[in-house]
């Protein structure tokens, strides 16, 4: 009887939590909320007076529950919003209100969350039970950002209009995952579809004997033909309703740029991937739309396409067990590299097999995130990245990164010049504005004017509305001091092209402005006014490939043409300094890597090296086996690995 203690998966949930709830719970609907379930209840005081009820539940089922409230007693959210109003407290101030209606939840932005979160019960009586009671809603206090992010409103306003529309995505996707399973054979196996000895398109299909998983769905925007460009999904020769789900480990357009490809062409079912990934991928992929229609190409993919992608997008806190498959459960922790970065640990079937794919990895603490997690209970197979997994790639250590930084731009304040730092929108522009700030405020560095122009604003905005994701040092500042070292003094946010006059005129300043290559961007405007003046310098502070601008700048070049006003093309002499400091990256280096799977030794059986170019993933590879005597694989695209 095959299916005994399957087929009946589901109704044995729902009947262990009908009958170990008490009446008082008031329970009047349990339905699959994703990966989770859903408990409805008209009294949600109750449940929350008495927490054990639920906690009790989670260890019996080991399935995820969710208590939401019944709809009929939620307020209209003028009268919600009006009692929130009235409840908080005042000092905490309100910012705005999100009412997300397919969940029963609204998120509140205040400017001093930490009033919120720890009333001082002397000064304030605030009582979180008791604001729900009343409103009805479940409520999540976020930090309200200094500079409002577009995209997040964006995303948030397609989820909202979408509400009953993901209702009922979540409730198909819940059918899926908890469905019966065909029998209890274990096996697992992995597609490499891209990103395997190369840097890009980075791609995996894991198949195991009940599912089908993608990991990752990236392009390669440097590749010059679409056969490069793209995860070979063709090769793998599957039928995009065949697979369950897609994880997604961190936003850069390398793992995520693919993603809205695959929903035009009809793929139908959910995305996994950290709270932050979201808006800062749909940010990310909404850039490639702008910088390809200024290139006069076709874009992959329309406004349409991304939209399906918010809607079909399933966001995982790091260290939640989620069922996202009849047989693999999923854990996301941070990996240290961007704002969300995830590891993945996927656990197939009873055990049988536990597969970590480390993604992009930064083994080494920054000011702004925590190093990558290693701690897991269990892992046979290691897939790990080998960006700089070459012999020579030793970074300085962060204190001398720093202080080289530092250096330079003193030297250039000091002779009256000003500093020009290129700089991608998404993770090194919020760690640079950290240091600026902390090396200021130490007096190490001259104080002088920072100018901020481009999608960099955009990104910090995020970061500040996502806290809980970033170092334990720089969370407790965020939330519970005004010592914001986003909101610095120093900083002067540029949002329109007539407030550039004050960047440039006369004296010392910093601008940072993107793109970090050279390559378009409002950075060009600066490069343009600041080239000639031998006193300016322009400092990189990211990698620099080959065939950019930004490349061609740093190789010594003293004269480039760029595309100037109506297409005519404008010479630029350069004079100015140029300099690249080295040792900003959100990549482990090679030392890392090795010590990273060093930690890891006890539990492995297999390393597989990915994300590198191919004398780099050889390098790491032959280094794990001849370090830990472990079996390494170094695979190229298209081909197969069997885990189980
Ligand atoms: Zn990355």
């Amino acid at each position: 009887m095959m299916q005994e203690n399957t087929g009946e998966q589901g109704y044995n949930i729902m009947s262990i939590i009908l009958q170990s709830i008490p009446s008082d719970a008031a329970i009047t609907k349990i339905e699959y909320e994703g990966p989770m379930i859903a408990l409805y209840t008209k009294n949600p005081k109750y449940l929350m007076e008495n927490n054990q009820i639920i906690s009790n539940m989670v260890n019996m089922i080991k399935k995820r529950i969710i208590v939401r409230t019944d709809e009929s007693i939620r307020k209209s959210e003028e009268d919600a919003r009006n009692i929130l109003i009235q409840l908080l407290p005042k000092d905490a101030e309100v910012k705005s209100t999100f009412f997300d209606t397919a969940l029963g939840e609204i998120t509140v932005e205040v400017k001093k969350p930490w009033i919120v979160n720890q009333p001082d019960t002397s000064t304030n009586d605030f009582n979180m039970i008791e604001l729900i009671n009343k409103t009805g809603w479940k409520i999540r206090v976020k930090k309200a950002s200094h500079i409002q992010s577009e995209m997040m409103k964006q995303v948030n306003y397609t989820l909202k209009m979408n509400a009953n529309e993901r209702n009922k995505f979540y409730k198909y996707v819940g059918d899926q995952i908890f469905r019966p399973k065909l029998d209890q054979t274990a096996e697992a196996s992995l597609l490499t579809l891209g990103g395997f000895g190369e840097v890009g398109r980075s791609c995996m299909l894991l198949t195991t004997h009940e599912s089908k998983i993608l990991l990752d769905c990236g392009i390669n925007p440097g590749a010059r033909e679409s056969l490069n460009a793209f995860p070979r999904l063709d090769w793998a020769n599957i039928e995009l309703d065949e697979l369950d789900a897609i994880v997604i480990s961190h936003a850069h357009l390398d793992h995520t740029g693919f993603l809205p490809v695959i929903f035009k062409y009809g793929y139908k079912g959910p995305i996994y991937c950290s709270e932050p990934t979201l808006p800062l991928m749909t940010l990310i992929q909404n850039d490639m739309i702008k910088v390809a229609m200024v290139e006069g190409k076709i874009p992959l993919y329309t406004e349409r396409d991304i939209k399906e992608v918010i809607k079909h997008t399933i966001t995982l806190p790091y260290g939640m067990v989620t069922d996202i498959a009849p047989d693999v459960k999923l854990v996301l922790s941070n990996a240290g590299h961007i704002l969300g970065s995830s590891t993945m640990h996927l656990h197939i079937g009873n055990g049988d097999h536990n597969l970590v794919y480390a993604a992009d990895l930064k083994y080494g603490r920054s000011q702004m995130f925590e190093s990558a997690s290693w701690n897991y209970p269990r892992v046979e197979t290691l897939i790990i990245e080998s960006t700089y997994g070459a012999k020579e790639d030793i970074m300085p250590s962060r204190e001398e990164v720093e202080m080289n930084f530092v250096n330079t731009i003193n030297r250039t304040l000091t002779d009256g010049g000003k500093v020009l730092i290129p700089v991608p929108a998404v993770g090194r522009a919020q760690e640079i504005l950290m240091v600026i700030d902390s090396y200021m405020k130490a007096g190490k560095m001259i104080e002088a004017p920072v100018f901020i122009e481009g999608m960099i604003s955009e990104a910090t905005a995020m970061h500040v509305a996502n806290p809980e994701y970033l170092a334990r040092e720089l969370r407790q500042r965020i939330m519970e001091t005004d010592d914001n070292p986003f909101m610095s003094e120093y900083f002067t946010i540029i949002e329109r092209a007539d407030g550039r006059e004050e960047a440039l005129r006369d004296g010392p300043a910093i601008t940072m402005a993107t793109s970090g290559m050279l390559e378009g961007g409002p950075v060009i405007e600066y490069f343009k006014a600041l080239a000639s003046n031998p006193k300016n310098r322009v400092v990189f502070v990211s990698y620099q490939v080959n065939g950019t601008l930004g490349r061609r700048v740093l190789d010594g070049s003293k004269q480039v043409s760029v595309m100037g006003r109506e297409g005519k093309i404008e010479v630029i002499n350069i004079n100015c300094g140029v300099e690249k400091i080295e040792g900003f990256s959100g990549h482990s280096d090679y030392n890392q890597l090795i010590s990273y799977v060093g930690k890891l030794r006890p539990k492995l059986r297999r390393v597989i090296v990915n994300h590198g170019e191919r004398r780099k993933v050889e390098n790491v590879a032959s280094a794990v086996g001849r370090i830990f005597k472990i079996h390494t694989n170094a695979p190229s695209v298209k081909e197969a690995i069997r885990l189980l």
